[in-house]
C-alpha cells in the first residue's frame, strides 16, 4: 500500500497539516494564522486548537529541552519533552518553533508518542530514551513508526564551532550529521533524529519536510522571530 502523505486543510479558517496513516490514528501540524499582527491571537496559541476539538483531552509538555519522556493517561500538563500513551482519545501534543517534532505510533495500534528534540534533546538522544521507556514500562516497542515534522532544516541551522566541539565529544558519530558552507558550520538535527530512531528499528512514516525558517508565511520559526508563537503538533488515537 502506497504511504499516506501529509494533507493542507483549510478548516474553520485555519491552515493545518493532516496526516492519518491509520485509520485510527490522526496526526496535525499548524500553520501560522492569518491574525498574527493581533498580539492577543498570536500569544494565545492555543486558540488554534479549537477547531480540533480536544478540549479535555490534551496532553501539553512543559518544554525544556530535557531527554524526559513520561508515560501519561489523562490529559494536562506533564514536565517532559517527550510523552506516549496506549489511551485512546487522548490528544498528545509537542510545541515548536525551529526543534523536530517527533511523531510516533505503533502499527499495532496500542502506542502513539510525542517528542521535542532540538540540540541539547538530540544531543541527549531524547527518541533513545523514548524506545528505553517504553520497554521500560512492558509496553512492545515492535513495528514502530514514526513521522517529523516541520523544523529548521539543515539549509538554515547554523551552529557555532563549540556546538560541534559539544557533540563531536558526546557523540562522535554525529559529525557526519554537520557541513560546513561558506565560513559556517550547519547541523543537520532531522537526519541525526531519523538516525537514532531508525537504530532502535522505528520504520520512518511520510515526514512534513519543510524548513521552518525557510517557510516564513507558514511556521514560526524561533531564530527568525525570536519570541514568535509556537507550532503545535499533535497525535490522537480515536476509537472508532
Ligand atoms: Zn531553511
Amino acid at each position: 500500500m502506497p504511504e499516506k502523505a501529509w494533507r493542507l486543510i483549510l478548516k474553520d479558517g485555519l491552515r493545518f497539516y493532516l496526516l492519518d496513516p491509520s485509520p485510527d490514528v490522526k496526526l496535525l501540524f499548524t500553520t501560522r494564522r492569518s491574525r498574527d499582527n493581533d498580539p492577543d491571537h498570536n500569544l494565545d496559541v492555543r486558540n488554534q486548537l479549537v477547531p480540533f476539538r480536544l478540549d479535555g483531552s490534551l496532553v501539553t509538555m512543559n518544554q525544556t529541552h530535557s531527554n524526559s519522556v513520561v508515560h501519561v493517561d489523562g490529559p494536562g500538563e506533564i514536565k517532559a519533552d517527550g510523552c506516549f500513551t496506549t489511551q485512546e482519545n487522548l490528544a498528545l501534543s509537542v510545541r515548536v518553533a525551529d526543534c523536530v517534532p517527533i511523531f510516533v505510533w505503533s502499527e499495532k495500534r496500542s502506542l502513539i508518542g510525542v517528542m521535542h528534540a532540538g540540540r541539547r534533546g538530540t544531543l541527549s538522544k531524547i527518541a533513545l530514551r523514548f524506545v528505553e521507556k517504553i520497554q521500560k514500562e512492558g509496553i512492545s516497542s515492535h513495528r514502530l513508526r514514526y513521522s517529523l515534522g516541520p523544523s529548521i532544516g539543515k539549509c538554515c541551522y547554523e551552529v557555532g564551532e563549540d556546538v560541534l566541539s559539544e557533540f563531536r565529544e558526546a557523540w562522535p558519530e554525529a559529525m557526519g550529521f554537520f557541513s560546513r558552507k561558506k565560513e559556517g558550520v550547519y547541523l543537520d538535527l532531522r537526519a541525526a533524529n531519523r538516525f537514532l530512531l531508525r537504530s532502535v528499528g522505528a520504520v520512518e512514516g511520510a515526514s512534513l519536510d519543510l524548513c521552518t525558517y525557510c517557510n516564513s508565511k507558514r511556521f514560526y520559526s524561533h531564530r527568525r522571530e525570536h519570541g514568535a508563537g509556537r507550532n503545535w503538533g499533535i497525535i490522537v488515537r480515536r476509537s472508532s
